[in-house]
This record gives structure tokens, C-alpha cells and sequence, in this order.
């Protein structure tokens, strides 16, 4: 096993050496790589447990991987942490009025899974505060902070109170935020029926979606990485905040299933809900408040040194036989709230088989002619812990370095193909499901994707953006870094409860492999364009596009709001100029052939190097950690993703000063992007 110095020291190398073209028989070893049977056998090893972060069962998946990986012939290594992770050590609730009842809070045993007999994790929240509450039940929707304007406007307080809240349509942190906010004492989190149980379709094991006891867990830590060194790395020396000064909830978070969430919401007092409040449970919602039920919660979480873990973050690397010093990131969490077959061994189990695809190539002569690097993290079900960690440790190195990431979570769960990414990448992943049979169908998956998702002619089926709330966050809100993610979506009940297992993964998640082994493909094909391309083919065009279509919006919403005076003329020019840089580029990239590759070097180099200027070093205001101003994750949402983020929230704000300064920002910026893309254009002369 080779230390990650070795392979990190890559990342230094400067040397190009001598290349070779891309050969036409690359594809096909990469789509023939595959395999539907070891992608299965993965799965059937590393989702056979419970494997949540900072236990041995998660220990055993790096190990897994690493052997597989160095079975393969790659340089493996590994990084690990130590960060606040504390383990719940009891959790309960208890029901005091109208009548005393303890809720029975695990999930309990299907006959004929066997997976379901092993211990599940306890229903706590991650990061969710420790301690005992009791007091009338407030049911506050979906805890939005339109929620809480509803009840204010109605008279409701929930000060002292035990609120319930069901999942959707926000990141639970934010859930929890608002809740500490307005003075609740603790939050209970349920999932409604409407929402991925009975009220969806057969509930599982019957089918794929949540049976009353299923309960989803999750972080309720909203800041990316290790809450205990926010914003810089979690090395053995590090200074660490106090867990008082963490950014993480202070009251006690319990997720329940929804026929819990019934014992609570059934016999509440008070007005009837809104019309809107209404989920599926067969009751008749009302807010409650009036102390016709209440309830005593309690949660006790490890402490002291106990609440410190090791996390371990794997890597095996395939050495660029050209530009060793150009580095493509493909990554997957490895560890999850249950079995986790879907969420997300599925993810680590494509790139296990991306890996083998290209280990494959290499043994038949054909290296990467960049250097490939297959990663695993830890504790992304934390709140993207392990990832940010080594972003935040290796920033000089990755920024220098890094082509780009890739990203692979919860990537098989139907059939139903879906990408976000960076717009300069969004063809590169079109590409590569051109050329990937469907998982189960007739045609390509960028045929299926087209009918599927009923694309009008003439348009490009629709991706979504970055904004957070996996691991690129860390080298793409973060760093700059350019990222795109796919997968196969579909009925996904099982969201991290107990019964995301083998037998969800081989009933309905995905039969046959067949989605695991297509998107390890989409992954070794987009891997192919990254490392081979004498040119990498970012698209600068549509960063440009982009950016003028979402400014022109922005200052609609301005001008509507008689916010006037920022420079959104200079911003305008600057995305056309940066319009004509990148076609330049791209006509002129078809001349690369000409070039040696210590040219084609400067030229990648300037390329690669253009959107990381998109990222300020000061970040967002008050939100420093999020640099990229393309795209973050809604502040007020945390799952939802707000495009030009440092203009929207000046907007939402409505500080016509800080407006006026973000526009200007955003021009200098796009103005640099511009000068990198003529640079590579003009080196391509
Ligand atoms: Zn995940």
C-alpha cells in the first residue's frame, strides 16, 4: 500500500511525459468493464451490515475497498481524520398526555430479510442536541420558515413547546435551525405518508416505499465538514472549537416513521391545520398547542473523548502516462445509516467497477493519460465530514491539480436516469449517455433520458446544478473545481432507515445490476474524455450562457424591486466576452493534434484553471465556506440550490449596496474566467 504522499506527489509533478492518443478501442473495454456480477458481489460485502461512520463495521468497508482496489493494480492509500461524531447511547419518547405511552422507536424485523435482525442505529438525528424535554405538541408542516410566519400570523407560539415536523421540501437542518429558533424545546422529525410511504405505493417489503415503521435518519448539521475545526482541517494538532461553539442544533432531534408520528398528532387541540398542512395520515391535522397532548423526549449522546472519531477516506490511483500532474477525482461515500445498499454502497460499488474498467484498459496497454484517482469518503452522512476534510486539508494541492470530480451517490434506485453539473461539463455527460445502453431498455440512456423526461426538440434533457448536499460540495462550492454527478432514480422508501438493504437493492432498487453497471460505464466513459482529450472539453460557451440568462433574471428581480444602480451592464458585456473566448476555444481546440504536450500542458492548464475564478476566497456573506458564486445551497433550504448566490441573497436581503457590490464582483470575476479561456485560445493558435 502506498501512502498518499506518493500518489499525492503526483499531483505536484510537472514533467509532462511522452503521450499517446486515445485509442478508439478504449470505449469499448470501458463499456465491456462492467459487470453486473461483481458489481452484485461488492454490494452483497459491504451491505451486509450496519456500517454507519465511526464504527468497525465502517472500518471493514475501507478495508474491503482497498482490496479490491489493490487487486486490481492500483496504488492504494488512505486519509484519515478525527472529528466530533458522537453516537447516540439512548433515545426515548415518551407520550404523557391523553394518555402515557412509551413509542416503541426501532424498526422492526421483516420475516424473510435477515439483514432486518441485526441491530439498526438508533432514531437519532446526526448532530442533533443531547438531553431530556417534555411539553404540549405543536405541529409546525413541514418547519419552513414560511411555517413559522403561519403561526405567528395565527397566534401560535411554540416557545417551551415539543414541535413535530415532517420531512420534505428543506434540508432537516434547517428544520432544526427553525425550531431552536422560535424557542421549541425539541423537534420531532416523521415521515408522511404522501411523502415517500403507503400514500406513493406498496410500502416495503411489499415494495419500495416506507412502511409506517421505517424512519429516516439524517444530519441536522448544516455547515459542511467536521463541526469541531469549521473551515479548516481536522489534522492531528488542529485547533477545535468547544461543542458549545459548534454550529450544530442544541435541542434534541428524534426522526420517527409515520405510524409513531399518528400516537402525536391524533387528539391534538387547537385550530385546524391550513389546507395546505394536510399530509396523508388518515386523521384530521390540527396545530395542537393547546396541551391536550404532550410528550417527554430524551437523548443521551456520547461525550468527551468518546465523541471523537477516526474516519478513514480511501484512494487508489491509475498514474497519467502524459500529465501525471493533472488529476481527476471520482468519489463515493462509503458509509451510510443502515445496511445502506442504496445510500450509498450502490455509489461505491460504480466506482469499484469504473475502476475495473480502467484497471482493464491499462492491462491491455491503454494507460490514462492523466492521472485517475478512485476515492471513497467517510461520514458524509454526517454532513459531507469525511469529502470537506480532505478538501480542506489539500486545498493548494486540488486547486493546482485538479481537471475534475466526479461524484456517485445513491446512484441506483430505478431506472430513471438523472445528472446535475457544472454547465461547462453538462456535454461531456450527454456524450457518455449516447454511448451507455439503458439499464433494462431498448436504445441509449441519453435516448431513454430524452423520451422519459418528454425533452421538446431541440432542446437538451434537463440537469440540475451543484448547490450542496453531497461530496462535490467540497471541491465544487468550495474549491471552484468543475463536477458533475449521475445516477438511476426511482421508488426509494428505504431512505436511510434500517431497510435500505440487499433485498430492497435486488427486488426494486435495482434487479440485475443493471443501473449499478450503467452508471459505472457513464463513469468510465466521462473518466475517458477527462484523462485522454489532448484538450479537455470544458464548455466554456455554456458557463457563459449560463451566467447571462441568470443575471438577466437577477435583474429583473432588481429592477421589480427598485433596486437600481448596480452594474449589471459591465456584467452583461463581460459574460458576452467570456460567450466569444469559449467559442474561440472550442473551434480552435479541434487543432490540437498540432501541438506538443508540454503546449497542450499551458493550454489545459489555462483551461481548467478558468472557472475557479467563479470562486471568492472570502466566500459568501456569512457564509465564508461557500466561495463558488455560480451556484450554492439555499441558505433558507439547504437542499434546494440558488444560482448566483451572492446576487440572490443581496436581493432577498434587499441591500441595494451589497447588490451593487456582488454584480461588479461577479463581472471582475467572469473577466478573469474570460482571460483564462483566451489564454488556452491563444496558445491553441
Ligand atoms: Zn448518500
Amino acid at each position: 500500500m502506498r501512502h498518499l504522499v506518493t500518489i499525492l506527489a503526483l499531483l505536484g509533478a510537472a514533467q509532462p511525459l511522452a503521450g499517446q492518443a486515445r485509442p478508439g478501442r478504449l470505449d469499448s473495454i470501458l463499456l465491456a468493464g462492467p459487470d453486473t456480477a461483481s458489481a452484485r458481489r461488492h454490494s452483497v460485502a459491504l451491505a451486509s451490515r450496519v456500517h454507519v461512520a465511526g464504527t468497525a463495521a465502517q472500518d471493514s468497508t475501507a478495508a474491503y475497498v482497498q482490496r479490491q482496489m489493490a487487486a486490481m493494480g492500483l496504488d492504494t492509500s488512505s486519509v484519515s481524520f478525527t472529528v466530533f461524531l458522537p453516537a447516540p447511547e439512548a433515545v426515548s419518547v415518551t407520550r404523557l398526555k391523553p394518555t402515557r405511552k412509551e413509542l416503541q422507536l426501532s424498526e422492526p424485523v421483516i420475516p424473510g430479510d435477515e439483514s432486518t435482525r441485526q441491530p439498526a442505529w438508533p432514531t437519532v438525528n446526526g448532530y442533533a442536541g443531547s438531553g431530556e424535554a417534555s411539553g404540549r405538541v405543536v405541529y409546525v408542516n413541514y418547519g419552513l420558515l414560511d411555517d413559522y410566519r403561519v403561526l405567528d400570523s395565527l397566534g401560535v407560539s411554540v416557545r417551551g413547546a415539543i414541535v413535530v415536523a415532517r420531512y420534505g421540501r428543506s434540508h432537516r437542518g434547517i428544520k432544526a435551525r427553525e425550531a431552536e429558533r422560535h424557542g421549541a424545546v425539541a423537534l420531532i422529525l416523521y415521515s408522511d405518508p404522501a411523502d415517500d410511504g403507503s400514500g406513493r405505493g406498496a410500502v416495503f417489503p411489499e415494495g419500495p416505499w416506507r412502511p409506517a415503521s421505517g424512519v429516516q435518519r439524517g444530519s441536522v448539521k448544516l455547515s459542511p465538514g467536521d463541526p469541531s475545526t469549521p473551515g479548516w482541517a481536522s489534522t492531528e494538532g488542529a485547533q477545535r472549537v468547544a461543542l458549545a461553539e459548534m454550529d450544530i442544533p442544541k435541542i434534541p432531534v428524534i426522526p420517527m416513521g409515520y405510524g409513531n408520528a399518528t400516537e402525536l398528532l391524533t387528539g391534538l387541540d387547537g385550530l385546524a391545520a391550513p389546507a395546505a398542512w394536510t399530509g396523508g395520515l388518515p386523521i384530521t391535522y390540527k396545530i395542537g398547542g393547546g396541551g391536550a397532548v404532550t410528550v417527554q423526549v430524551s437523548v443521551r449522546l456520547q461525550e468527551g473523548r468518546n465523541a471523537y472519531k477516526r474516519i478513514t477516506n480511501t484512494f487508489a490511483a491509475i498514474p497519467g502516462s502524459t500529465w501525471p500532474g493533472e488529476v481527476i477525482i471520482i468519489g463515493a461515500h462509503r458509509d451510510a445509516w443502515g445496511p445502506g445498499a442504496w445510500d450509498n454502497i450502490s455509489g461505491t460499488v460504480s466506482v469499484l467497477e469504473a475502476a475495473r474498467a480502467w484497471s482493464e484498459a491499462a492491462r491491455a496497454g491503454i494507460r490514462p493519460r492523466r492521472t485517475i484517482i478512485f476515492a471513497t469518503w467517510d461520514a458524509e452522512e454526517w454532513g459531507l465530514v469525511g469529502s470537506t476534510e480532505f478538501a480542506e486539508s489539500r486545498e493548494g494541492d486540488l486547486r493546482r491539480s485538479m481537471v475534475a470530480y466526479l461524484n456517485q451517490d445513491a446512484i441506483a434506485s430505478g431506472r430513471s436516469f438523472g445528472s446535475s453539473a457544472t454547465p461547462t461539463m453538462r456535454d461531456m455527460v450527454r456524450r457518455a449517455a449516447r454511448l451507455v445502453p439503458a439499464p433494462g431498455g431498448a436504445g441509449s440512456i441519453y435516448h431513454a433520458w430524452r423520451t422519459e423526461g418528454r425533452t421538446p426538440a431541440g432542446e437538451e434533457p434537463r440537469m440540475g446544478n451543484l448547490g450542496g448536499g453531497s461530496d462535490f460540495a467540497g471541491f465544487y462550492n468550495h474549491l471552484g473545481i468543475p463536477a458533475a454527478e449521475w445516477g438511476f432514480g426511482g421508488g426509494q422508501g428505504i431512505y436511510h432507515s434500517h431497510y435500505d438493504d440487499l433485498q430492497y437493492m435486488d427486488r426494486f432498487g435495482d434487479p440485475g445490476y443493471l443501473s449499478h453497471q450503467a452508471s459505472a460505464r457513464v463513469s468510465a466513459l466521462v473518466l475517458a474524455e477527462l484523462a485522454q482529450s489532448d484538450v479537455v472539453p470544458f464548455d466554456h460557451r455554456a458557463l457563459a450562457d449560463e451566467i447571462v440568462r441568470l443575471s438577466a433574471t437577477a435583474r429583473d428581480s432588481a429592477l421589480k424591486l427598485g433596486m437600481v444602480g448596480a452594474p449589471w451592464e459591465r456584467l452583461a458585456a463581460e459574460a458576452t466576452a467570456l460567450r466569444a473566448a469559449g467559442d474561440t476555444f472550442a473551434t480552435r481546440s479541434a487543432r490540437a493534434a498540432r501541438f506538443d504536450v508540454e503546449r497542450l500542458g499551458r493550454i489545459n492548464e489555462e483551461s481548467r484553471q478558468a472557472e475557479r475564478s467563479l470562486a471568492r476566497p472570502e466566500g459568501l456573506n456569512g457564509r465564508p465556506w461557500y466561495r463558488n458564486l455560480l451556484y450554492a445551497a439555499d441558505r433558507d433550504n439547504g437542499y434546494a440550490d440558488v444560482p448566483l448566490p451572492g446576487i440572490a441573497e443581496a436581493l432577498r436581503d434587499k441591500d441595494a449596496g451589497r447588490l451593487s457590490f456582488e454584480v461588479a464582483d461577479l463581472a471582475q470575476r467572469v473577466a478573469d474566467v474570460r482571460g483564462r479561456v483566451s489564454a488556452a485560445a491563444a496558445l491553441l493558435r
